[in-house]
């Protein structure tokens, strides 16, 4: 079976159409030869099957596949009859009313209990979940019946892949190496007073030595990668409210993992004495007071550095000498609420990253990606001298749609860069430590931002986790920096002595 459309639906008219009968019957069969054909293969088109007057309506029902959906064709019998009719019969088009709308979709298996907006029934047999929608016209014109088939095909596929998020394929991989350290880092870094937890969850306060080690690794990518690149330095925003996120796309799915922002629905102390006073006589912080004074989440903690600063460029024309350009953000932490497995530095719920943005014509932004993946290559190779390997991950309803990026010269997407962590055995997962994106036009198109000689823009960006980055090369190389290699034991000098505690 395919994907198939029905839809009972009236033309609203101002005045009883009875004397326009021929007309409109002529018209429609036209249409099923003709505009509802258009742009579907021969015989795929959709067709008004059924329709008649009534009153002041002309009810039809369509039926169609997925070239031409019903709910399209019906726009575009829209305007030629109301022109056809306020010529010859000066009778107007007043509105469209939809009746009932029902969608069969293929699927092996049904979908589960969901909710989803403007669907009214959800049913499942034989192979096919049938929708009902309920829609008026205005959903209609804003294309939610689209959107709907859209999520439906993406929990479709989500299903088949069973929960695997990404199809991963190797690009490069060094050598193996002997390592001659086999401890968790995180555990070894505690034991030695370089980081302890943080009062909140998966956060860690970083003694002085880790973090001279972090800001080494700053060091290394700005004087090895960032300036001879030519990057500049930017500030980007940290608290990203949902616009932002609405137009990077991270609306559809970041809900899970954020952290929420709420602020104070006033700043007027009278309006906060309760929970003052409550706080003062009690010592506890009353949560269910404050979660009443508080307005709606106007958005959430930085999650991935890069959206907030498209805000800079937003509705710009960019002069195209400006481009490729190039900036970096470290100015200030990430926040994700992540599951589970929170114990080391590794997974964590503040991380600290150097966001790289760049951005510029489809060939500038490849092959400015293939610079960076050299710049990283020599860091990981002569400076940090890790065993590490690259792959292209695509997620998988995207992978099933071809583009796996590889042969096919679709270069959007993702490379992730892993490292093997020793503790964790040889047959231990690796850990992802830092990415390198190909965002095509997503961004530039979100934001709209132009280029001034009109052609398309794409961007990139690659994060550099400085946590991952720490736990992959001390879980290698362990914390004595004697067995640290030189390009780094040189840029750290001598470790900071640490806080002591009695
Ligand atoms: P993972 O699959 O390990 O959760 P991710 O795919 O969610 O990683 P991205 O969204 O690609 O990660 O983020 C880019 C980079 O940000 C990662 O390569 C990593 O360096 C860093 N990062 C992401 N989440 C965390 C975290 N919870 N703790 C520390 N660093 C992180
Ligand atoms: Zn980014
Ligand atoms: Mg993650």
């Amino acid at each position: 079976m395919e994907l198939q459309f029905k839809l009972k639906a009236s033309f609203k008219t101002s005045a009883d159409a009875s004397g326009a009968k021929d007309l409109i019957g002529a018209y429609f069969d036209e249409a099923n030869q003709g505009i509802l054909t258009r742009g579907a293969p021969e015989g795929q088109g959709a067709r008004i099957v059924e329709w008649g007057l009534e009153g002041d309506r002309i009810n039809l029902t369509i039926e169609s596949g997925k070239h031409v959906r019903a709910h399209d064709a019906l726009l575009r019998l829209r305007k030629p009859l109301a022109t056809k009719l306020g010529k010859d019969f000066h009778i107007g088009i007043r509105g469209i009313d939809v009746g009932s709308f029902v969608i069969r979709i293929p699927s092996e298996k049904p979908l589960g209990e969901i909710k989803i907006p403007y669907v009214n029934s959800m049913d499942y047999g034989d192979g096919v979940i049938t929708l009902t929608l309920e829609v008026e016209e205005a959903e209609l014109d804003n294309r939610v019946p689209d959107r709907i088939l859209t999520l439906m095909e993406d929990k479709i596929a989500a299903q088949t892949y069973g929960g695997k998020a990404e199809h991963w394929s190797l690009l490069w991989e060094s050598e193996k190496k002997v390592h001659r350290f086999s401890e968790d880092p995180t555990i070894e870094m505690q034991k030695r007073g370089w980081l302890k937890r943080g009062a909140s969850r998966g956060q860690w306060i970083h003694g002085p030595q880790s973090t001279r080690l972090f800001r080494v690794f700053e060091k290394i990518v700005i004087e090895e990668l960032l300036d001879p690149l030519g990057y500049r330095e930017m500030i980007f925003p940290k608290l990203v409210p949902w616009d932002v996120w609405k137009k990077s796309g991270h609306a559809k799915g970041v809900y899970p993992e954020i952290y929420y922002i709420c602020p104070p629905k006033t700043r007027d102390p009278k309006y906060w004495e309760d929970v003052i006073d409550y706080y003062k006589v009690t010592h506890e912080v009353p949560t269910a007071m404050i979660k009443e004074k508080i307005g709606d989440p106007i958005g959430g903690m930085c999650y991935a550095q890069c959206p907030p600063f498209w805000v800079y460029l937003q509705g710009e024309t960019i002069p195209t000498n400006e481009f490729p350009l190039k900036v970096f953000d470290h100015s200030g932490t990430s926040h994700r609420y992540e599951s589970g497995g929170i114990h080391g530095m590794e997974r964590v719920d503040e991380f600290h990253r150097i966001e790289i943005v760049w951005a510029g014509t489809p060939n500038q932004v490849l092959s400015h990606s293939k610079e960076l993946q050299e710049k990283y290559k020599r860091i990981f190779n002569n400076i940090l001298e890790l065993e590490w390997r690259k792959a292209w991950v695509t997620p998988w309803f995207m992978a099933q749609e071809g583009m796996t990026g590889l042969s096919e010269g679709k270069d959007i997407g993702t490379i992730d860069y892993e490292a093997p962590l020793p503790y964790r055995g040889e047959e231990g997962d690796w850990l992802e430590f830092q990415n390198v994106s190909v965002n095509g036009n997503k961004y530039p198109s979100g934001f709209n931002v132009k280029c001034q000689s009109g052609e398309e823009l794409w961007s990139g960006c690659s994060g550099v986790g400085l946590e991952r980055w720490a736990s992959v090369f001390l879980a290698q190389k362990g914390l004595d920096p004697e067995n640290w290699p030189n390009e780094v034991r040189e840029r750290v000098g001598e470790l900071p002595k640490g806080i002591r505690f009695l």
